[in-house]
């Protein structure tokens, strides 16, 4: 075949990913340029010279989140912000706060909110609208910001990463040229930084070919949200609740989300950690059957959906970081496992790393040393911050939960009396689908959930509303290494947990001459990256699609 001719640009720094760590990483950039202009000058740097890369077709489309903002990070990058900002960026501050126990029928409030889901001076926020904002800053400093762009593969040099090569357009779905076809770019940099999110495609190649793992393997839960609206006076903006309980009762980890927001709106949602033990499970249907609790019920009855979106999250902390650093590469935000699992944030250490990265990224681009020795000063800046502060005394958080609910509680209060340590340091932890118990051949193929159309929904309909659009004929992004295993060992084994973890029913088996197959409805694919994580043989490998494709999160 003939080889792939490709337009070649070439940057200083390469920035894959407009979300809140990639797009402070690229602003706090263009400041150091501004205020230390000889010192650019003299490496040759400019703003222009700055290059973002998005995937969704605009900035803030795949952003999701519950999202309450600790404003501490971006009061370091905009100091201003506060003053002349917040109607931008914020729906609302926090006005209450109150975490609930759920029983089947009863809500029992604690009597005292817990410190770490204190969340006076913080705001609740939209981060579609917090990372459209940013966007807007970051393109008046003269950065380069492109959208319906993703980075499809990484360019290697010997010891690291000189770039990225992005995704080719008009391909049709057996991979032929349509008469649209247009060969991705091959975008070379200086430095490259990942800042794709959870589990990202990139992210992920780096890191298990460099063997960059820290000393646990990334744990991940996966977030599903509605946003509604309600009848007047139901919820006062700036109301904030945390729910743990039903419906995931006391052995799974995770739980519930009701915030308040400006005009009657509701964002609500169930976070549920990806490492449950029956394949069959269904996070969809268990978030769906939270809203039938009389407590939350009473507030959406009468209302209406207006969105919806799932995302995974990382959920292994301080352990779970990889090395963020290689020769020319950089990795920050969700990507490097920076989020603090027990206060439910992460934006705010995102943000942090991504500015921490522009520093460390500026001084050495004006040494002219991009080696990864030049750039493991990052972890360095990381390490005397305020994010190992934050994230050192919880390093041993998340594990404490993988014996239920009230030992979490335990060994979490325990951790909190000895600065993290508790009773293990550091508390192992293995990938989520080796939790899965196998079901050989038991399985019990359970109805699945329909949803009364007004308070709980199929995924299909709650799919219409995350907005999700794809070019139907374009090679499936959602790879999958050996189909046959699909309908023999995987069925037998396992019951298909594809069939029942995807919240956007991607994923359906059929039956073909007898015999069971995989049918994969990818235009419905919303990226929350869950197949990536928890499919039981990892066969399938979750790729960018055609950029532009994917949900749109509008005011999520
Ligand atoms: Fe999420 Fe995978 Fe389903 Fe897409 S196909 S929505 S990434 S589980």
């Amino acid at each position: 075949m003939k080889p792939v001719e490709r337009e070649r640009l070439d940057a200083d720094v390469l920035i894959v990913g407009a979300g809140p760590a990639g797009l402070a990483c690229a602003l706090r950039l263009a400041q150091l340029i501004e205020t230390n202009r000889d010192a650019a000058a003299a490496a040759g740097l400019s703003a222009e010279n700055i290059y973002v890369l998005e995937k969704a077709r605009e900035v803030g489309a795949h952003q999701l989140s519950g999202a309450i903002l600790d404003p501490r990070a971006l009061r370091e990058l905009l100091p201003e912000f506060e003053q002349t900002a917040v109607a931008g960026v914020s729906d609302t501050p926090v006005s209450e706060d109150a975490v609930y126990f759920l029983t089947e029928r009863r809500a029992w409030k604690f009597p005292v909110t817990p410190p770490p889901l204190r969340n006076h001076g913080h705001y609740v926020v939209s981060l579609n609208r917090l990372a459209k904002w940013l966007a807007e800053r970051v393109e008046q400093a003269g950065i380069n910001l492109f959208t319906q762009f993703a980075g499809a593969e990484l360019i290697w040099n010997h010891t690291g990463i000189a770039g990225v090569l992005t995704e080719d357009k008009g391909l049709d779905k057996n991979g032929r040229p349509k008469p649209n076809y247009t060969p991705g770019y091959e975008l070379r940099a200086r430095v490259t930084v990942l800042a794709e999110g959870p589990r990202g495609s990139l992210t992920k190649t780096l890191v298990q070919r460099y063997g960059l793992d820290g000393v646990n393997p990334q744990v991940y839960g996966l977030g599903i949200k509605e946003l509604w609206e309600v009848p007047a006076g139901r919820i006062r903006p700036g109301f904030v609740a945390h729910t743990m309980g039903w419906p995931l009762g006391t052995r799974l980890y995770g739980g519930g989300w009701i915030y308040g927001l400006q005009q009657n709106r509701v964002s609500l949602g169930l976070v549920v950690a990806l490492e449950y033990p029956d394949p069959q499970f269904d996070p969809h249907a268990a978030f769906q059957k939270f809203k039938t609790h009389p407590f939350v019920r009473r507030l959406l009855e009468g209302g209406r959906l207006v969105r919806y979106g799932a995302k995974t999250l990382p959920y292994g902390g301080w352990y779970s970081m990889p090395r963020p650093y290689v020769d020319g590469g950089l990795i920050i935000g969700d990507s490097a496992s920076l989020l603090n699992a027990q206060r439910l944030k992460g934006i705010h250490i995102g943000m942090k790393s991504g500015m921490l990265a522009a520093e460390t990224i500026f001084e050495a681009l004006c040494a002219g040393d991009t080696s990864a020795k030049a750039l493991s000063v990052f972890q360095k800046k990381i390490e005397q911050s305020w994010i190992r502060e934050e994230l050192w005394p919880v390093r041993n958080f998340h594990q404490a939960f993988h014996g239920g609910l009230w030992s979490g509680l335990l060994h979490s209060a325990l951790q909190m009396l000895t600065g993290g340590r508790g009773l293990r340091d550091p508390w192992r932890t293995r990938p989520g689908h080796e939790a899965y118990h196998r079901l050989d051949g038991q399985r019990s193929p359970t109805a699945r959930f329909k949803g009364d159309g007004r308070l709980t929904f199929d995924r299909l309909t709650d799919v219409y509303h995350s907005g999700t659009r794809h070019e139907e004929d374009q090679p499936c992004h959602l790879i999958v290494a050996d189909l046959n295993l699909c309908g023999t060992r995987c069925t037998i084994e396992y019951g298909n947990p594809c069939e029942y973890f995807c919240p956007a029913a991607v994923y359906e088996m059929t039956k073909e001459r007898g015999e069971r197959r995989l049918k994969i409805n990818a235009s419905n694919c919303v990226h929350c990256k869950t197949c990536d994580i928890m499919d039981p043989y990892e066969i399938i490998t979750w790729v960018p699609p055609e950029g532009g494709g994917g949900p749109n999160y509008e005011g999520m």
